[in-house]
This record gives C-alpha cells, structure tokens and sequence, in this order.
C-alpha cells in the first residue's frame, strides 16, 4: 500500500475519542522490540530493515507520522499505555513518551496531537460473511427484528407489497436473538402472508410457512432419502410437519422476489461495509465459505487500492460424496493463485460445516438436547445434525494441512 494511503486509512478511522490502527502493525512491533517497560517499547524493525539493506541516509529513517499527547494502547505483556508512537511506511517505528518520540521527528515528519484520545491496534473480525453481508438490504432495507411480532409484521409488509405467490425470505434472524426465544410457527407465518411461500431462514435451520411447505412436497409423509443429513420436524400430535427443517435447505426452492446486484452493485456495497468496519475499529478480518466470485471481488479491490481490511479467506468446500471430488476441492484452494502468501489478502485456509448450529437447535451434541419449545425440539433423543463423519473430518483436516491451508470448520 502506498504510504500516504496507508497514513490516510490510519487517520480516517478516527472514531469519537478513538483512532485505530493496524493491527498487523502492533503485532509486527512486538516480535520484533529489544527493549520495553518503563513505558517506553522501542520498535526497531523499520530501522533494521533499512540498516540491512544497506546504504540508507539517516534522513530515511526519521517517521512519516509522530502521533503524541494521546493514549497508545500496546496490549503488550503488560498492557503499557504509551503517549506517543512513530510511523514510518507500513510500520510503527517506536512507541514511547512525548519526549522520547518527539525526538525522533524529522523536518517532514508530520506530528499530530491526539488531544488525550487514544490510539488502539486495529480489532481482527475472524467470522464475516462479507460479501454476503454487503449485499443483505440491497433490495430494501431491513428494520430490527427483536420480537416474533417484529418479524410477523415484517412478513406482512412483505406480503403485501409482492404479489401472491412471490417467496418471501429472511436470512440470518437468529431465534435466541428474538426475545421471545423461538421459531415463529407454521401458523403465525401463514396468517401473515397466507398467499406467499415464506423461508425463515436462520444458520443451518428455517421455519417455513404451509404454502413453502407445499410447493417443496414437504407433508407428513416426506422422508429424508439421499443418504445426507437433515431433519424435518413433524408434531408429535398431528404427525405434520411443524415447518421447522434442519440443515435440510436442499429440499428447498424458492424463487427470489429481490433485485440482485450486478458485479459493480456487489463490489461497491463491500467497499462500503469494509468501511463501516473501519469505522468501528476492526481492520481485519477472515472471510468464512469463500469462493471463486468472493475471491475476485476482494482481488478487484485490492488491486484498486480500496481494500481497507487485511483479509484471510477460508475457501468452502463441500465434504459430502466421494473423497475424490472434495480432494479436488481443497487442492483447488491450494493451487489458487490468492493462497500465494500476501500481507494484505491471503487465501489462508478451508472451511466446512460440521455440524448444525448451537443458536438454532441443531449443533451436534452428545447428549440429547431434550424436548424444547425455544428450539422446536419435539424428539427428547434428538442430538441435534452431524454433518461430516470423524473419519471424513480427519483425511479433510489432513489433507488440508500437508498443503498449508488451515482447517476450519463450523461447529
Ligand atoms: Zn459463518
């Protein structure tokens, strides 16, 4: 990154009484400090970059950017609150007092008071979605759900404005979220929108409304089949589906009713939620379930210099059918041109979903999660979905290893 863009991402995340800065810088400088306590953390890294590559002139050496007068938080071993720090490129020269740092001030080196406001390493975010997330309310916008009523009127609302027959789909409304701590039911979906199939999406799990139900054959004679896991919830009572399925959204096809964003639509929306995350901080992050299209786009931003969050990517793999096919997977994460390590975007890893999810019900347990109304559990034996065997797990994790992608895995 060029350096006047790097002092300028630094300085535009100023937040309130906050301003934020790399955190791949602070833990650059800690490695690398001979000498702390006392307040007074010297950084030397830059200079003995400089000094090894021989032949530069002292001038070289004086900082870009002195930042004094303010609370510099090191998170070092001793949580050492410093006054001031020097930056020189893409790395933090020294930290220190106002005396010491002030010191090293060239006849360039810009110095700004922070006024007593405090300077923290950048926050690291290891689970985004991103690229799914930039694009959540590109059709319209989305109010908070904090009710079940909140998200039945929403389902109205929707209704209303589609027509009939149109999906209606909400993703990610995390039911412990909701205060009421629960699914909405079948029945509550259809007296909102009874001419609308409605796909309540949340994690690995959903509930569905009749008109879902019935245009995807799920009834009270629908089995699960092909061999992979899932579970449709029926009531003990009626022996009908109660519109709760789990990791089943195979079974599932809908229609969307939402305008989708063209390539340009996508990238620009993630170049605005990489800002939010400045705004608030966060500097990195790790991009779970990546694949092909969220490669290019971070790639696309990255070579136009609006990349502002160092970002790892975790390429999804599916770990479902024959070994060869998932094998292909992960070696196509590791021959991926973005897996060549780079300091600012890095195809790091792999991930795969292991089992269901814990805020939704689902999460692989080994004991019985027992009868519950806040999970929709109607089974007291039910453990909850294992997606991927431990033998299948362990030749993934292995094989994901020996080609230096790191495994993770949604638990
Ligand atoms: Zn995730």
């Amino acid at each position: 990154m060029p350096l006047n863009d790097h002092i300028k991402i630094q300085l535009a995340t100023f937040v309130q009484d906050k301003c934020f800065l790399h955190s791949g810088d602070l833990s650059m400088s800690f490695k690398t400090r001979i000498r702390s306590g006392n307040m007074a953390i010297w950084i030397v890294c830059a200079l003995m970059v400089l000094a090894l590559s021989g032949g530069v002139s002292f001038a070289a050496e004086f900082p870009d950017v002195i930042l004094h007068d303010g609370k510099i938080v090191t998170v070092n071993s001793g949580f050492e609150i410093a006054q001031a720090i020097a930056l020189k490129g893409e790395r933090i020269q020294a930290v220190g007092s106002n005396d010491d740092i002030l010191k090293l001030a060239g006849p360039d080196t810009k110095q700004i008071s922070l006024g007593g406001k405090t300077v923290l390493p950048g926050l690291i975010d290891s689970h985004v979605h991103a690229t799914g997330a930039a694009v959540y309310e590109f059709d319209h916008e989305i109010p908070p759900l904090e009710t079940i009523d909140d998200v039945l009127k929403y389902v109205q609302k929707r209704a209303e404005i589609l027509e009939d027959g149109q999906w209606i789909i909400m993703n990610q409304v995390f039911i412990t979220r909701l205060r009421d701590q629960r699914f909405p039911n079948r029945q509550e979906l259809d007296s909102v929108a009874p001419n609308n199939p409605v796909y309540f999406r949340t994690g690995p799990d959903a509930a569905l409304n009749s008109m879902a139900l019935k245009l995807n054959g799920i009834d009270k004679d629908f089995k699960i089949t092909d061999g992979l896991p899932g579970k449709i919830e029926m009531d003990p009572t009626t022996g009908e589906p109660t519109g709760v399925i789990r990791a089943a959204g195979r079974f599932i096809k809908t229609e969307s009713s939402e305008k989708s964003p063209s390539q340009e639509e996508r990238m620009a929306q993630l170049e605005k939620l990489l800002q939010d995350y400045n705004s608030v901080g966060i500097t990195s992050i790790v991009q779970r379930s990546a694949g092909e299209s969220d490669v290019t786009m971070f790639q696309a931003l990255k070579d136009q210099g609006k990349l502002t969050c160092r970002t790892f990517l975790c390429w999804g793999v599916s770990p479902d059918g024959e070994w060869s096919k998932v094998a292909e997977q992960i070696q196509k994460a590791a021959d991926h041109p973005a897996h060549a390590y780079d300091n600012l975007l890095w195809l790091r890893g792999v991930k795969v979903f292991l089992d269901g999810g814990m805020l939704t019900g689902s999460a692989w347990m080994q004991k019985p999660w027992g009868v519950s109304t806040i999970y929709s559990i109607t089974d007291p034996e039910y453990r909850g979905v294992l997606n991927i065997q431990p033998d299948r797990m362990y030749e993934i994790a292995k094989h994901c290893l020996e080609r230096d992608l790191q495994i993770t895995a949604h638990s």
